[in-house]
């Protein structure tokens, strides 16, 4: 059986070490990937210097069954280990990790390539590429990450096109163009408006900034010494296992107002999102992304000491404010670009004069907007639904695609952040090596109930969880 994997991300390369490790050398996987950040991916392969993980180095290891491999790997003492590495050397592990696994598969292959096209064949999937080539495989697996930012809604279509609009600030080196002493409005103040800030610091940028949220929530930061893990208490766990979520909401009321630090409550829930996510129903989960989200995202995805204090750092010397509210519209004025803001909760609004505007408002998951070549290609063709919520692709339980009649298309999977509509707790390392893990011993016991394969079986399935 051909196992094609398109995307070669932490994803795509973690799985594909997955299946070879679980399969055996000759299990026939390729991964198809964009040449320039093959094996790293976009978070850890168009990153700068100065851009440091969110996660401490002792949990980033690729692999489920080692995830102290990453500081393993680079024999960090014990104060490595707790640090916030640079997500090049990140991005140089993943690498190193697929290459050490793949050097002497005979089964593996690698393309670097653009996949610009899947179609459903008897017996499976024909694969198309960039460069006019194309192939059979009976399986394909969408490893491609999030999808291309789409342009923020309310900004003009001359300003879109101008470089003064920045949709993608680490694309084509856009943010080492910006004049030192530029206003700037940066839409979104999670971890990528953290990023570009930090960057602006390092490049001594001058001007003001202005940050802009629908809550004017910042990251949130890890503490230098994380606290002890947390045992949830009876009521919470009750509440998971309901799929209650306004009881979920109150009992982790009253457990923070006794915890000493909220940041253990997020961590001890973690672990158990994804089956609480999956037995809400679509209204609970609108309800949620209403409501909560906000809230989960800044103290959910952290960032490190050292990014909070710079830019805590810059809020205090002025430089940086941070506004909640939306952008109306933002457009090319006759000297600048200008924006009208409405503030939260207020029916006024507010015109602002900047001369660039910049996207931060993290992960593209909407498959219905997507201007994505492939992706929008199989949405058009009806090989992939859409989630309901704009959270990406629908899916099963075993992360088959679905096609828009709900109907999952045999052997067409996904795995990534495209999966947060099945998911939700689907973007980060941890989750998704586990669930890397979990889809490879799918995928061979498939295989070996085809009974063309190696000797996989379920028990690979019960071992991975
Ligand atoms: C800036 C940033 C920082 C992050 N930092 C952390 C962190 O510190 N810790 C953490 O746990 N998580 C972090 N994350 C979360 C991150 O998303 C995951 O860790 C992980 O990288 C996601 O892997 P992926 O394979 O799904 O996507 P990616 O790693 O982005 O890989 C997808 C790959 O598919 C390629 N591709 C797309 N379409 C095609 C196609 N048609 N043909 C061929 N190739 C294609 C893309 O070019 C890309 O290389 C960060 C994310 C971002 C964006």
């Amino acid at each position: 059986m051909q196992i094609t994997l398109i995307g070669a991300g932490f994803c795509g390369s973690t799985l594909a070490v997955e299946l070879l490790r679980q399969g055996g050398p000759d299990t026939r996987v390729t991964l198809v990937g964009q040449p320039e950040t093959f094996g790293r991916g976009v978070a850890y392969g168009a990153a700068r210097p100065e851009h440091v993980l969110n996660v401490r180095a002792k949990d980033l290891g690729a692999d489920a069954q080692a995830p102290t491999g990453f500081a393993d790997t680079l024999a960090l003492g014990e104060r490595g280990r707790m640090a916030f590495l640079p997500r090049l050397a990140y991005g140089e592990y993943l690498q190193s990790h697929l290459q050490q696994a793949t050097e002497s598969a005979s089964g593996f292959a690698r393309i670097e390539e653009e996949a610009i096209g899947v179609d459903r064949v008897p017996g499976g999937f024909r694969v198309l590429l960039a460069n006019g080539e194309d192939f059979f495989s009976d399986v394909v697996v969408l490893t491609v990450g999030a999808l291309p930012p789409q342009r923020l809604a309310g900004v003009g279509p001359r300003l879109a096109v101008d470089p003064r609009y920045i949709g993608w600030p680490w694309q084509d080196g856009a943010i080492d163009r910006i004049p030192p002493g530029a206003r700037l409005l940066i839409v979104g103040a999670g971890l990528t408006m953290a990023d570009v800030a930090v960057t602006l610091r390092q490049r001594d940028h001058r001007g003001p900034i202005t940050a802009l949220s629908r809550h004017g929530f910042l990251p949130q930061a890890h503490l230098e010494v994380p606290g002890a893990p947390l045992e949830l208490p009876p009521g919470v766990l009750q509440a998971l296992r309901d799929h209650d979520l306004r009881t979920l909401v109150r009992t982790l009321r009253q457990l923070s107002t006794v915890v000493d630090d909220w940041r253990r409550v997020v961590d001890a829930l973690r672990p158990h999102l994804q089956p609480f996510w999956r037995g809400l129903d679509q209204a609970a989960r609108a309800r949620f992304l209403r409501h909560l989200r906000s809230h989960w995202e800044a103290m959910r995805h952290r960032v490190a000491p050292a990014v909070s204090k710079q830019v805590q750092a810059m809020q205090a010397s002025g430089q940086l404010r941070v506004l909640s509210g939306r952008l109306l519209r933002a457009r090319l004025g006759v000297h600048d670009v200008e924006a009208l803001i409405r503030p939260r909760g207020g029916e006024s609004t507010w015109l602002g004069h900047f001369d660039v505007v910049i996207r931060a408002t993290g992960l593209d998951t909407d498959i219905e907007r997507t201007s994505h070549p492939l992706v929008a290609t199989l949405r058009d063709s009806g090989l992939l639904g859409a989630d309901p919520l704009g959270l990406g692709v629908d899916a099963d339980h075993h992360l088959q695609l679905r096609d828009p009649f709900g109907t999952p298309v045999t052997g067409l999977y996904c795995l990534g952040p495209l999966l947060r509509g099945q998911l939700w707790e689907i973007t980060a390392v941890p989750e998704l090596r586990t669930a890397a893990r979990t889809l490879a011993a799918r995928l061979l016991s498939q295989q070996a109930r085809a009974g063309r394969g190696h000797a996989t079986d379920d028990a690979a399935l019960r071992e991975a969880g």
